[in-house]
């Protein structure tokens, strides 16, 4: 969809009038290209003293081919990232270490950079005090992340102790333009289980099945063709009428058609049946078939509460039980799944008791299943999307999708693919330390920031 706004703030006499006016110039965001480096300039590398992740942190960004330089580096030039290992601040006295490496730089940041900070989950602290420290870098980065501009965004990763092996994929999404719309978030690490080594970064899903639900359109369409991109053979699926649309997507992404109504009753034991006698099981589901029906609670027929919350939240929840169900589960161990979510869920909106009800009853599924299946090495996440220049977005009426556009820290609204590299990070057999996790991929979006 066309952001008119954005085209004439970046163009000559638009971007003179829109700085002369003092209104937000929303920048050209740099989104991944194949062949591209992680990370697209030199990494500034700091950290407290006594902080646990700065030798692995180092040995990572050199596997990743980046120009590492210290604080004190005369000059490297202008900085892609910084990345500062807060792992050592066991106090709040600490905290101006954050202050001391970053006043002197952060201005100094490429567009689309990145800030990176890594700290310990706080209850993993081992004190009070260091406990009080490691949970006050998330005040620290989501207001960094609305500070920075042109572009760049701000991150915090949670590592747990005993973490550090597991870290390597979300650092390589967090620094890479993967996560162009991603800002003001944390995410959080655990090293509980096995990370399968990856041979290959480009087609981590190389061998792989994915399915997708809502493929035929939309973010479905872009995340089947980006799973498709890292080498899994994808089974796009949306209902019989968008047939047509169904087939062209799967064979643009070499996969497979399945034209199915997720709300029909017998369509979990179809979906099973079908991806156990057609590939021998799946290693990725990504639950993205969504629809809403806005309207105010008082306003709003029982019919269109039913159909949202049967699409978006039931259906969910059936084909998910099947697909775990057995000695012998549709789900391979090791397996991802994937739920979307909404900002609206975590947020809510007005217009969307329905819509909000769902997708937040997707972060308690989210929750309550990543423990019970993580024996089996299987992660359960979700994508939290804010305004997404979609189908489902151009229908908003135009101030409302003005306010959508703009209310967020980028000052623009999203892509299908910001979302879908998200699903792919999550996707990814390296993500295996990452679960029960919901990422909002919202440019730092005002509502319920
Ligand atoms: P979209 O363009 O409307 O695409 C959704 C697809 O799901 C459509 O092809 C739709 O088919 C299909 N679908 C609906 N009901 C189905 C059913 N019963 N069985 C199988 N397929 C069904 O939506 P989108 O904007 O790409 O959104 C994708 C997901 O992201 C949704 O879950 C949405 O709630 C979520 N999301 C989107 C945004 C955003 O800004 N766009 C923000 C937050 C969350 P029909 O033609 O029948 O509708």
């Amino acid at each position: 969809m066309a952001d008119r706004y954005q085209r004439l703030a970046n163009s000559g006499p638009g971007g003179f009038l829109v700085r002369r006016l003092g209104l937000p110039r929303p920048e050209p965001l740099r989104r991944h290209e194949a062949g591209d480096p992680v990370v697209a300039g030199p990494v500034v590398l700091g950290g407290a003293e006594g902080g646990r992740l700065r030798q692995p942190l180092r040995e990572l960004l050199k596997a990743m081919d980046a120009t590492v330089l210290d604080p004190d580096a005369a000059d490297g030039g202008r900085p892609a990232a910084l990345v500062f290992d807060a792992t050592g601040i066991s106090g709040s006295d600490g905290l101006t270490d954050l202050h001391a490496f970053f006043h002197q730089r952060i201005r100094s940041l490429t567009p689309c950079g990145r800030l990176v900070v890594l700290g310990t989950p706080p209850e993993q602290a081992g004190s009070t005090a260091a406990a009080v420290a490691q949970r006050a870098l998330e005040g620290f980065v989501r207001s960094a992340g609305k500070e920075l501009r042109r572009g760049a965004t701000a991150h915090l990763l949670h590592v747990a102790p005993g973490a550090e092996g597991a870290v390597e994929s979300t650092l390589r999404f967090t620094l890479s333009a993967r996560s162009a719309y991603v800002s003001g978030q944390v995410l959080r690490v655990d090293g509980t289980g096995a990370v399968p080594a990856t041979e290959d970064w480009d087609r981590p899903l190389s061998g792989g099945v994915a399915l997708v639900t809502g493929a035929s359109r939309g973010i479905g369409e872009v995340v089947a063709a980006t799973l498709a991109r890292d080498g899994a053979h994808v089974v796009c699926l949306d209902v019989p009428a968008q047939g047509a649309e169904l087939r062209a997507v799967a064979t643009r992404c070499g996969g497979s058609a399945l034209e199915l109504d997720v709300t029909a009753p017998e369509a979990p034991q179809t979906l099973a049946e079908h991806l156990r006698t057609e590939h021998g099981g799946v290693d990725v589901v990504v639950h993205n078939a969504g629809i809403t029906r806005d309207r105010t609670l008082g306003r709003m027929d029982a019919d269109h509460w039913k159909a949202v919350i049967a699409v978006n939240l039931t259906s969910v929840e059936r084909m998910t039980e099947v697909l775990l169900a057995g000695d012998d589960p549709v789900l391979r161990d090791g397996g991802r799944l994937v739920c979307t979510s909404s900002i609206s869920g975590i947020a809510g909106n007005v217009g969307q008791t329905n819509y909000a009800t769902g997708k937040a009853g997707l972060i308690g599924l989210v929750e309550a299943l990543a423990p019970r299946v993580s024996g089996r090495g299987i992660t359960v996440n979700a994508v939290a999307p804010g305004f997404i220049e979609t189908r489902m977005t151009a229908a908003v009426p135009l101030f409302i999708r003005e306010a959508g556009r703009r209310m967020n820290s980028l000052n623009q609204g999203g892509q299908p693919v910001d979302v879908a590299e998200a699903v792919a990070f999550f996707a990814a057999p390296g993500s295996a330390g990452v679960s029960g996790q919901v990422l909002r991929v919202c440019g730092q979006a005002l509502l319920g920031a």
